[in-house]
């Protein structure tokens, strides 16, 4: 719980919100703004800023919910598509400091232009982001 997150007040319910799922570790919300029917958001009830603080298990708990919830909007809204995102750091888009995962519903006919600049890898790079990478992983 951090005083000053709207997430937060949210969990607590100082903050009104549309409630889609719930359970012990995690909370699933309608966005307030959404970009097309059915955008939700997935958050930890344990206030974190970004994914890599959370620990394992919440981690893992977010995640299931992440699944269970894409799977209901699937089944009841029967969209395109689904995209997942998650931002984290300001450069990332990341607005409000408490992780969330949001589940964006997709329909042919949306107008949600999600597309990239995009350049082909270069192999000496791969090399070296790899090594800078795999390092850290145990
Ligand atoms: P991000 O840019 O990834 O940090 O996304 C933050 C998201 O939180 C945005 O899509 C906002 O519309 C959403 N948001 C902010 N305040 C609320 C709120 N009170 N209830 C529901 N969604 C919210
Ligand atoms: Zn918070």
């Amino acid at each position: 719980m951090s005083d000053d997150c709207i997430f937060c007040s949210i969990i607590e319910g100082d903050i009104p919100s549309h409630t889609v799922y719930e359970d012990e570790d995690t909370y699933a919300f309608l966005d307030v703004n959404p970009v097309s029917d059915g955008h939700l958001l997935v958050i930890p009830k344990q206030h974190a800023e970004q994914l890599t603080d959370l620990d394992p298990q919440t981690t893992e708990a977010v995640f299931r919910t992440v699944r269970n919830v894409a799977a209901a909007v699937e089944d009841g809204l029967q969209p395109d598509g689904v995209n997942l995102l998650q931002n984290n750091g300001e450069a990332a888009g990341q607005e409000v400091d408490h992780v969330h995962v949001h589940i964006i519903p997709r329909y042919a006919d949306d107008g949600f232009d999600f597309t990239f600049d995009s350049s082909d890898l270069d192999e000496d790079e791969a090399e070296a982001l790899l090594g800078r990478i795999q390092d850290r992983l145990s």
